[in-house]
């Protein structure tokens, strides 16, 4: 899904404000000598912004905005070093609550539940947003903040909350405290809304059981308002996003270059509207991909896969940088070869190792077929893995999500 022309538009209000504020990115700009883009291959050829950039800028570099519009600011939490400081103008904290609502609309969410809102409060941005789209949706906030569970399950049953917002490990937890105090039946929750973390299917499946109730992932990051910018909806057939806000595009972290939908690759963000600190090609680190084609909840909003992990997992082998899906691919190509692949790495006298595990059935030459793979995954990546090929089905499958790479190297 290419930029429309509309989204253009958008941008290059963006870039004149960028440009006026003359910060890290009008200086880029300036440096590139743009002052608009008016194609999809332009738009494409706009340099990238990185967290470091945002780093930099600290305390407030990336304020495009003047002063007196600025009501608020955020931080994400730096792990290392300076936080970042993302200033909001009024506007920007509108058009936050009305995706946030949004997203609570896409959940089956109305002014008749009561929300319980367990992420923190402050500068971090997750409590506020949730915050706001409740009131906006007119629904009743349960401010809890997070921690103190003796508290919020008191809270949960007087107040007969019917959502939980929360990570995916506090909703475990407080699911887990329910069954040990035998309290389920003094429990109203009916859904639950999860943002923040990477969870595994088992988790849902358990958190989901345990509960009984819907869930929902919500996507977002405080370099991009914050949680909110996009849901699935009851299809649960991956996350909305609001493309009337943000543009999304998916590169290969590699080559930089934007990926066809479907394909796996690293999330890019360009916010259309922002005014406080917009930002253009924010490499976001978080992989996933477009889904392709359309919902049958009937929403055109494009849809982004469950997050798969960040460019960070890409694995350093012979000090080659690899990504799963590049195996994958390869893979793919051989269609004597199952769906299920297993790739182990290990450390074997002082030299990383790459074994490569594939099913095919009995009228393949085992041998012939490993070689032939072996050949292509080096021309791919660099060096030759060691591929054995097994017989279908003696992989190890699980629900959805198959732990597919094994690094026995940090074991
Ligand atoms: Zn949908």
């Amino acid at each position: 899904m290419r930029i429309s022309d509309s989204q253009i538009r958008l941008v290059n209000g963006r870039i004149e404000a960028l440009l006026a504020a003359d910060n890290f990115y009008g200086k880029k700009l300036k440096e590139a000598g743009i002052t608009s883009v008016s194609t999809p291959e332009e738009f494409e050829a706009l340099p990238f912004s990185e967290k470091s950039d945002l780093r930099d800028a600290y305390p407030l570099g990336l304020m495009t905005a003047p002063e007196d519009q600025i009501v608020r600011i955020h931080s994400s939490s730096g792990t290392t070093g300076l936080p970042v400081i993302i200033p909001y103008t009024k506007k920007d904290v509108e058009d936050w609550a009305i995706m946030f609502a949004r997203c609570f609309e896409y959940a089956g969410i109305t002014n008749k539940d009561r929300i319980q809102i367990t992420p923190g409060y402050g500068l971090w941005t997750a409590g506020i947003g949730f915050q706001a789209g409740c009131e906006r949706l007119g629904a009743m906030a349960i401010p809890m903040g997070p921690g103190n569970t003796e508290k919020q399950l008191q809270m949960m049953q007087d107040m007969e909350s019917t959502v939980l917002c929360s990570t995916s490990s506090y909703a475990l937890l407080l699911s887990e405290e329910i069954e040990k105090r035998g309290i389920k039946n003094k429990i109203k929750l009916k859904k639950g809304v999860i943002g923040s973390e990477r969870w595994s299917e088992k988790m849902r499946t358990r958190i989901a059981e345990s509960l009984g109730i819907e869930l929902y992932d919500i996507y977002g990051l405080t370099e991009i308002y914050g949680p909110g910018i996009g849901i699935n909806c009851k299809y649960n057939t991956g996350m909305h996003c609001w493309d009337d806000y943000l543009y999304i595009e998916i590169i290969d972290p590699k080559t930089l270059k934007p990926v066809p939908d479907g394909e796996m690759g690293e999330i890019v963000i360009t916010t259309l509207v922002k005014e406080g600190a917009p930002l253009i090609r924010y490499r976001t680190h978080d992989l996933s991909r477009i889904i392709p084609g359309e919902c049958p909840c009937g929403s055109k909003h494009p849809r982004l896969d469950t997050i798969m992990g960040r460019t960070d997992d890409m694995m350093k082998i012979k000090g080659v940088n690899v990504f799963p899906s590049q195996i994958e691919e390869i893979l793919q190509a051989f269609p004597e070869v199952s769906s299920e692949y297993q790739i182990r790495i290990s450390h074997l006298d002082g030299k990383d190792t790459m074994r490569i595990y594939v099913e095919t059935n009995g009228s393949v030459n085992f041998l012939e077929l490993a070689d032939r793979i072996a050949v292509k995954v080096k021309s791919a990546i660099g060096f030759t893995p060691l591929v054995k090929v097994v017989e279908n089905g003696l992989l190890p499958r699980s629900e959805k999500k198959t732990k597919r790479v094994i690094d026995e190297r940090y074991d």
